[in-house]
């Protein structure tokens, strides 16, 4: 087994471990999102794990793979990132970190800084909010993009 899908087993168990002392039952479909979830480091939103999955579970639907990651979401397996009117896109690393997003493709990589809790106490003091959380995106345009771009 490389050591990528040694990782990917890890994570897998690790999560099902989380989901079972919740109470929560692991059907075949939910171990599917959740293993999807842990090797795709692309963000995906649910209509893209729909498209991946229904290959191999004709039956499941979109509605399907939305409950699950509400479910997921509740147990803090991942996190929702929502992009106002268009759909979500789910990341299974909680982790804190920053996203930079490519404004031609829309993939979105994950970007390791020290979080800026700084800000928040700052906007609490000015606004007199109770600041929950920040969210911090960069945009540009990726390798690929920018490959595409020359050669056209
Ligand atoms: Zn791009
Ligand atoms: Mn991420």
């Amino acid at each position: 087994m490389s050591a990528e899908m040694d990782t990917i087993e890890h994570e897998l168990e690790d999560s099902i471990a989380t989901l079972r002392q919740a109470g929560i039952r692991i059907t075949p479909q939910r171990q599917a999102i959740l293993k999807f979830m842990i090797a795709s480091h692309t963000h995906p939103t649910a209509d893209e794990i729909y498209q991946a999955l229904s290959p191999d579970f004709p039956n499941i639907s979109v509605a399907t793979i939305y409950n699950n990651l509400r479910v997921f979401k509740e147990t803090g397996i991942v996190k929702e990132l929502p992009y106002g009117d268009s759909s979500s896109r789910f990341d299974f690393n909680t982790h804190n970190h920053y996203h930079v997003i490519c404004e031609q493709c829309g993939k979105i990589v994950d970007f390791h800084y020290p979080q800026l809790d700084e800000v928040e106490q700052l906007a609490q003091h000015v606004t007199d909010f109770n600041i929950t959380h920040h969210r911090m995106e960069i945009y540009g345009l990726c390798k690929e993009c920018q490959d595409k771009k020359s050669n056209s």
